[in-house]
């Protein structure tokens, strides 16, 4: 697993900012370590020196009485004895009868802070192992100088604090990140799993096991709802690829038909000499199943180049008025052999661009399938209206009408109703495919209302631009 997973580039981030924040966190702690360190060292130097100062003012020849080495003991834990201490005249000369270690150097800064009454503060090497902070303050009586008192501590508890600081941080950071980095790589795979798992699922799916789905956790987080949607394209594909899949069937079936019946008439033709006008009879017979094949196969390439998006269309003027009139012409006789009133109802003026060929094909279509629907006496009602932009195109009948479900079905190819099989065995079921394909191509729609028992309305909805 390289750089390319997300639970590696996820555990690196952290642990890389982790880091960071360690290493800032730790260095902004060891430097209020060290400055409260030398904070307190510089205030207990202070403590002395003035203690002292007050001690050498009010007992001048005795520097160190017993009681005085007893409250630094419980004040500061040492007695200035066991440190550097020593006690100078106004220029800095040591005085030889005044006690004290008298190993400290008096440097002129701190002579010339001393001679204006001020206090000063220095870190001297040399003097030991370790550094050794230096107090030089002035011992005041009646605004004079009357003496200098040099108070040192050795820095080594500071140091050794300071060490054993980094020492702990050196040690506990690398293992504190080891631990987090370990957590979070563990944390990462946990969070990530449902994602493996999709992966896995995936991988099972193809064309013919698209009815996998991938497990969702029903947690509501990003990964569950990645889940769904994921589940819910499946879903649409394994519709769809039904589809197809019961597209191929019944086109392949109602091509078997027409093929069969062919075949048969042929072969019994051909098992006995017949006479001419048998032979002619056969043939017409067989020309009508070849043109029921044609204008299956028309049907069936015009729905594939339409779902394909390659439908060939031409974009002229079409007064729909007019085809209206047309249509109701040609099939006036058809209508009147099923004893249906065929009439044309409110023609208000529209023309539309688009395919006049396929605009006929796809009103033929609904007039057609109402003729077929409708019962004996009953009508079929042509009209046209304009609305806004549009261009409403309505064939209305007083058939048997649809089920709320059907209304759907109907429009995909070879849908067919079980009562509407009951009136009338011609056609496959194509017509309103076609017709939607056609009104779709146009930039329209078409949709069904219908009353079962009453009849049913068919409305086109085009584009117009009169
Ligand atoms: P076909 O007419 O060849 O069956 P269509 O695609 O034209 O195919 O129609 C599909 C189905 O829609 C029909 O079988 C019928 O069930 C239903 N249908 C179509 N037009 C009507 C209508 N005017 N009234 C009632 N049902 C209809």
């Amino acid at each position: 697993m390289g750089m390319r997973s997300i639970r590696a580039r996820l555990t690196l981030w952290y642990t890389g900012l982790l880091t960071v924040t360690l290493l800032l966190l730790g260095g902004a702690a060891y430097l209020l370590l060290a400055y409260s360190l030398a904070h307190d060292v510089d205030a207990a130097l202070h403590g002395i020196a003035s203690t002292l100062a007050e001690e050498a003012h009010r007992n001048p020849t005795s520097p160190f009485p017993a009681e005085i080495d007893e409250t630094f003991r419980r004040f500061f834990g040492f007695s200035p004895r066991d440190r550097y201490f020593q006690k100078l005249d106004p220029f800095g000369q040591r005085d030889p009868h005044q006690p004290g270690s008298g190993k400290l150097p008096l440097g002129p800064r701190a002579l010339k802070n001393a001679s204006q009454g001020l206090s000063t503060f220095e870190t001297l090497e040399g003097l030991g192992p370790y550094p050794v902070r230096v107090l030089t303050a002035p011992v005041m009586e009646g605004g004079r100088v009357v003496n200098l008192i040099q108070v040192g501590m050795s820095l080594q508890n500071v140091f050794t604090a300071r060490n054993r600081f980094l020492l702990v941080m050196a040690v506990l950071l690398p293992l504190g990140l080891l631990l987090a980095g370990g957590g979070g790589w563990l944390l990462a795979r946990r969070a990530l799993k449902p994602v493996q798992r999709m992966t896995e699922t995936a991988h099972r799916i193809t064309a013919e096991h698209l009815a996998e789905r991938v497990p969702e956790t029903e947690a509501g987080d990003e990964l569950d709802r990645l889940a769904k949607t994921f589940n819910e394209m499946l879903g649409r594909l394994d519709v769809a690829f039904n589809q197809i899949r019961q597209f191929s069937a019944d086109a392949s079936h109602e091509l078997q038909t027409p093929l069969t019946i062919l075949k048969g008439e042929l072969e019994v033709a051909l098992r006995a000499p017949r006479s001419a006008e048998e032979y002619q009879e056969v043939l017409r017979s067989g020309l009508e199943e070849i043109d029921r094949i044609a204008h299956l196969v028309e049907g069936l390439l015009l729905l594939a180049r339409a779902q394909a998006g390659v439908l060939r269309m031409d974009h002229q003027p079409v007064d729909l008025a007019e085809l209206l009139e047309e249509v109701h012409g040609r099939l006036k006789v058809l209508a009147d052999n099923h004893s249906i009133h065929l009439q044309l109802g409110l023609l208000e003026p529209v023309t539309v661009h688009g395919d006049h060929e396929r605009l006929r094909r796809l009103l033929l279509n609904l007039v057609e399938n109402g003729i077929k629907y409708t019962r004996a006496g009953g009508s079929v009602t042509l009209s046209l209206e304009r609305q806004g932009s549009w261009a409403l195109l309505r064939v209305a009948d007083t058939g048997i009408g649809l089920a709320e479900p059907e209304q759907e079905q109907i429009f995909q190819p070879f849908y067919r109703s079980p009562e509407a099989l009951t009136l009338s065995q011609s056609g496959v079921g194509l017509g309103l495919s076609i017709a939607r394909s056609i009104a779709l191509a146009h930039g329209g729609s078409i949709e069904v209302s219908s009353t079962p028992g009453h009849g049913s309305v068919f409305t086109v909805r085009l584009p117009g631009n009169a």
